[in-house]
């Protein structure tokens, strides 16, 4: 390789983040078309047209992108007559909808930008898209052309204003973040970009511990404050900005694995969330790896926001855990720890973990 080259986005954030648009996108032309999800474009419409009525960009239409990050979706966005036409595409919505766009505008070589109505992942800040089967299976991890977008405008009051769960499940695997990439990246000699995104993971969880109760609250209360705005930044920007500086192997550890195991239990992908499990995963792997000081800081942070600290809050059973070690052991991401993970030290970390509930 020649050269290398590291894409960011830039990003507006606050109650009137959408009034930035103008002179953020007139340089790329007048016309825009948004790409959305149906709540979200119900939830943000107006504030966007409100922001646009005196600029020179014109909405050509609203789009639902199609419910899922497929490629289908994004074949049938593209045969879209005001699609093709537009000189911008804004994406509105979450995370699979962001990322259904990113194929979009890759495909059409047309710039993105990012309006996301919920914080619940780091999708529009970072360059890579998952995509799915149309049946909602996941397919692969793509890197789409090394270009997140070009800017993301973070309107609290849209995010306020959203069920509080996003925010909540968001924080759950931001907190994972901090934690997994330094478990990956320990013992190896890590160049600047790892080594930057690294670095700063540490700002994944330590505005958590400090804002997040407070956000939480005030999302509840529709009350776009500043702590929400912190949380924000942490779950969409310092997120994305991580992974879009790491390699993939120093992406996840032990804890997303755990999620992946926990996935084979019905009761997981019937009634619980990504960020939750993820977030769980993350204290059995600071036992796991005796990282007891941090278990104490976190530990008091998870109760104040109602996180799973033990396996029935997932409702689990200890006796359920052998399909969900089993699986957890094949998922690729396990092997980025420094170690080798094993079934019994994992269901004796699991253990331990129920006996510290029962003593903090
Ligand atoms: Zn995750």
């Amino acid at each position: 390789m020649a050269f290398y080259s590291q894409a960011l986005p830039s990003y507006t954030i606050g109650d009137t983040a959408y009034e930035d648009i103008p002179r953020v996108c007139e340089p790329y032309g007048t016309t825009a078309v948004v790409i959305g999800g149906k709540r979200a474009m119900a939830a943000a419409r107006d504030y966007l047209l409100d922001a646009l009525k005196d600029s020179k960009i014109k909405i050509l239409d609203f789009v639902w992108y199609g419910g899922e990050a497929s490629f289908e979706n994004g074949d049938a966005l593209i045969e879209n007559p005001a699609v093709q036409q537009a000189d911008m595409i804004f994406s509105m919505g979450g995370g699979k909808c962001v990322d259904c766009v990113k194929y979009v505008c890759y495909k059409l070589n047309k710039p993105l930008f990012a309006l996301p109505t919920i914080a619940g992942t780091c999708a529009p800040v970072s360059s890579v898209a998952v995509m799915y089967y149309p049946n909602g299976v996941m397919k692969e991890t793509y890197q789409f052309s090394h270009t997140p977008p070009k800017h993301v405008f973070i309107n609290t009051r849209v995010i306020a204003e959203a069920p509080d769960v996003y925010l909540w499940t968001g924080m759950g695997d931001t907190m994972a973040k901090h934690f997994e990439t330094t478990l990956a990246a320990r013992g190896r000699d890590l160049a600047h970009g790892d080594a930057f995104g690294v670095a700063a993971g540490i700002q994944c969880y330590k505005p958590l511990v400090k804002y997040g109760a407070k956000a939480l609250e005030d999302c509840k209360n529709n009350n776009p404050s500043f702590e929400v705005e912190q949380i924000c930044l942490c779950n969409l920007v310092t997120t994305g900005m991580v992974s879009n500086f790491i390699d993939f192997s120093l992406n996840s550890c032990i804890a997303h694995s755990l999620f992946y195991g926990f996935t084979v239990l019905p009761q997981i992908e019937k009634n619980h969330l990504h960020g939750e499990v993820v977030s769980y995963g993350v204290l059995v792997q600071l036992i796991y790896d005796g990282q007891y000081d941090k278990l104490d800081e976190l530990y008091p942070f998870y109760k104040s926001v109602k996180l799973p600290t033990k396996l029935a809050d997932i409702e689990v059973k200890f006796e359920e855990l052998g399909p969900v070690i089993d699986k957890t052991l094949e998922v690729r991401d396990i092997k980025n720890a420094p170690y080798e993970v094993t079934a019994q030290k994992l269901l004796d970390s699991i253990a331990e973990l129920e006996e510290y509930n029962k003593t903090h």
